[in-house]
């Protein structure tokens, strides 16, 4: 696997179905794009499909690109054979969001390549476009809290989210030398998340610099994340009398974003070892913040969950959900 670099869009991509995107990009490819006439020379970094069955950054930046810009911008198509299949990865490949800390592996080294590029090209701002398998608002995710992070996060989103780990993560990587930004747009392929998105882009593809955000910003924080284990049997039906081990409530996901009170059952388990709770320092957090309690999950200090989803693939190649509180390190 090797990273392509063209200096011009094929304009088949604008009208390609993402199943045969893999006939205009046979692998990870970085587009450097020069306007017909400057009027901004910072370009802004893009990267779209690093997990290949999140789509609404593939259709909103084409979208975009039909418009005239004034600006020179860096698009990182991330992994066209995983979007073509809407596989988040494929089975011979890692999580291309887990790549970017360097490691030996072939996406590993083409997210070297990827920064070595970019960053020389001194960019304004780095965005990268995700979706959620789960119900979710349209959110933004920064790994650092400097005024024009949050700024830029703020602009697309009142719910912004504070993360450090997972580390590997893309946009860690450009906050050592941008502003950058993860963007999570709803559920893939939605269309008001993608209206969002392309509305959104083309103002920030006129900034000159970044301005500066008027209201106050609620953060919120990952601090743990659900995992259950690889060999335990669990279904989303909410009954103690399941067979399963672990049975979750069915709208567990009508949850995301929303404070849970001290009480609150998650389901039912036949063990207080059916979940995990992994804090972000690789510890277990389950008795801070759950308790088991005859037979069910109840919440033992109030937290806001984010990301739960019902979808099995998500779950194994990643983890349930994650645990947030609100943040308020960065007041001084
Ligand atoms: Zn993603």
């Amino acid at each position: 696997m090797n990273l392509t670099i063209l200096s011009e869009l094929p304009l088949s991509f604008l009208e390609v179905d993402i199943k045969d995107i893999e006939q205009v990009f046979s692998g990870p490819t970085l587009i450097h794009l020069q306007p017909e006439t400057f009027t901004h020379e910072q370009p802004i970094f893009l990267s779209i499909l690093l997990h290949g069955n999140e789509h609404s950054g593939f259709y909103a930046l084409r979208e975009v690109l039909k418009k005239k810009r004034k600006r020179p911008l860096l698009i990182f198509i991330a992994n066209p054979q995983a979007a073509a299949k809407n596989r988040r990865f494929l089975d011979e490949q890692v999580d291309f969001n887990r790549v970017w800390q360097g490691g030996h592996h072939p996406q590993a080294k083409v997210a070297q390549d990827v920064i070595n590029y970019v960053r020389k090209e001194n960019p304004l701002l780095s965005i990268d476009i995700h979706n959620n398998s789960g119900k979710n608002p349209f959110y933004s995710c920064i790994n650092r809290t400097d005024d024009e992070f949050l700024s830029l996060a703020r602009f697309f989103s009142p719910y912004v989210v504070y993360f450090t780990e997972p580390h590997e993560v893309q946009s860690m990587a450009f906050s050592k030398f941008c502003p950058a930004i993860t963007i999570e747009a709803g559920q893939s392929g939605e269309r008001k998340g993608i209206e969002t998105l392309v509305n959104k882009l083309i103002e920030v593809l006129d900034w000159e610099e970044i301005p500066p955000h008027q209201e106050q910003v609620v953060i919120y924080h990952t601090v743990a994340r659900f995992r259950i284990p690889a060999d335990l049997t669990y279904d989303f039906f909410n009954e103690r009398s399941s067979e399963y081990e672990l049975c979750l409530r069915e709208d567990i996901e009508d949850y995301n974003f929303r404070a849970l009170p001290h009480g609150f059952s998650l389901g039912h388990a036949k063990t207080p070892h059916g979940l995990w709770l992994e804090g972000d320092h690789g510890g277990n957090s389950f008795d801070e913040y759950l308790k088991w309690q005859d037979g069910q999950i109840l919440v033992k200090k109030s937290f806001i969950p984010a990301m739960l989803t019902t979808n099995r693939a998500i779950i194994a190649e990643d983890c349930l959900g994650y645990v947030m509180e609100e943040w308020h390190g960065h007041r001084k």
